[in-house]
């Protein structure tokens, strides 16, 4: 049986990211927050459903390999 493929995940790039806190209602699990050392994706909660990716206006979240 082939590996199965890797669990994708959101991450954030935190010098483009300007803690504007859009995402954070976006995100069904809540798996977004702020914390005092900027935005935090939750790997575990994460269910990497893109829906943060887009409306991000400056492009700082992106999907990655978990
Ligand atoms: S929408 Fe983008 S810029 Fe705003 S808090 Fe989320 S990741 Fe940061
Ligand atoms: S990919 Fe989906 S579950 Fe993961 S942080 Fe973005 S909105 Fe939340």
């Amino acid at each position: 049986m082939p590996p199965a493929p890797p669990r994708r995940i959101a991450a954030v790039d935190h010098d483009a990211c300007d803690e504007c806190g859009l995402c954070l209602p976006l995100c069904p699990p809540a798996a977004i927050r702020l914390t005092r050392r900027g935005l935090a994706v939750d790997a575990k909660t994460c269910t990497g459903c893109v829906k943060c990716i887009a409306p991000c206006p400056v492009g700082a979240l992106a999907m990655v390999d978990a």
